[in-house]
């Protein structure tokens, strides 16, 4: 009896310990973009050649800080960032946390979703933005403002905030939060339901916001990211039935005419060409082939 009491109390021991070490193990993704960082509002801000780049970038890197800090004190044991804006360098990569990975520049086949897969526990969105057929929100896009009048998932506009959870839905993985302008928070939870929202500033505008302080918005995003891990089993991953049919409207006429050329395109009217494809990930490599291919391209 006694050696039988003590193979029971080793074996539940034994139990208890890999029930904690499951419990404890959580990855959090951080996919973070430019244009819905505090006092973002044109693209002086945004891009190398903008006179403010430099500070704005900054701050950028300490929204992601104030996010990653926040996961960690709530919880996660993992973290993967994406430097989703731009040129994908913006990040100041010795400002983030040696406990970290960072992923990087273009073009990668899962865009600004980069480095998702199922073992992560929760998606969180940085920076976002507004889709291309909103009329409220700062900078509002969907991939390029350049480039795009309209991306559809199943028929149905998404944002990059849409795209990006279908495409972590597709891994099972729920967004938990997002950051940006009370647009992009209003748009962001009105698809994905009761996910945390910080908004950082308020938009009059596509060019103009009133905006909190830095230090405010890295406060205000630590507080929803505590909040969202630790209601991290409310939210549902935003997951599309296959196969998934795309349509993309370009603002030009000429990508939609070459495209047509392949067989797996159809095109649907001037501007706008049709492709399905199987999953999210053909969607996403897909949309990044699109966008980033040229002949020119080197090396
Ligand atoms: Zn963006």
């Amino acid at each position: 009896m006694k050696f039988q009491a003590m193979c029971l109390a080793l074996l539940l021991g034994s139990f208890v310990v890999t029930a904690t070490a499951q419990q404890k193990k959580m990855k959090i993704y951080i996919s973070a973009d430019m244009e819905g960082v505090v006092g973002v509002v044109t693209s002086e801000q945004l891009g190398p050649q903008g006179f403010e780049y430099a500070r704005f970038r900054e701050f950028m890197t300490q929204e992601v800080n104030a996010a990653i800090e926040a996961a960690f004190e709530a919880g996660a044991t993992e973290i993967v960032v994406s430097d989703s804006h731009g040129n994908g360098q913006n990040l100041l990569i010795e400002k983030l946390p040696k406990n970290i990975l960072l992923v990087r520049s273009w073009p990668r086949p899962l865009m600004m979703m980069q480095g998702i897969d199922e073992t992560f526990a929760g998606v969180i969105f940085i920076g976002y933005h507004t889709g291309t057929t909103n009329p409220q929100g700062v900078r509002a896009h969907t991939i390029s403002s350049a480039r795009l009048a309209d991306v559809r998932l199943k028929g149905v506009s998404v944002s990059e905030a849409g795209l990006n959870a279908a495409i972590a839905g597709h891994f099972n993985v729920p967004v938990i939060m997002v950051s940006g302008d009370d647009a992009v928070v209003k748009e962001t939870t009105a698809l994905l339901g009761n996910i945390e929202g910080a908004v950082v500033k308020w938009a009059s505008g596509f060019h103009s916001a009133k905006t909190l302080m830095p230090e405010a918005a890295y406060e205000l995003i630590r507080d929803k990211v505590k909040k969202a891990i630790s209601r991290i089993k409310d939210f549902k991953p935003y997951k599309l039935a296959t196969p998934i049919q795309l349509d993309v409207r370009f603002k030009n006429y000429r990508p939609s005419e070459m495209l047509s050329y392949l067989s797996i395109v159809e095109r649907t009217d001037a501007h706008s060409i049709r492709f399905t494809g199987k999953d999210m990930i053909e969607v996403s490599k897909f949309l990044e082939f699109i966008m980033t291919y040229e002949p020119s391209l080197e090396p």
